[in-house]
């Protein structure tokens, strides 16, 4: 799963299965943090973008 987290209150602006461009996680929420209202940025210690790689059993 792929995480976008404010780096702030730990908000998650985006989970999902699939990569996703940070830049329109963004603007979706307005460069604004729904919760806390920080101002957010694409510079990594400002958001967060943590990526659990699941192990998949074999066939
Ligand atoms: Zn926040």
């Amino acid at each position: 799963m792929y995480y976008v987290v404010c780096s702030r209150c730990s908000y998650v602006l985006y989970s999902g299965e699939k990569p996703v461009e940070i830049i329109r996680v963004l603007a979706k929420y307005g460069d604004k943090c729904p919760r806390c209202l920080k101002k957010l940025s694409l510079e990594p210690k400002k958001v967060v973008v943590k990526v659990h790689k699941q192990k998949r059993s074999g066939p």
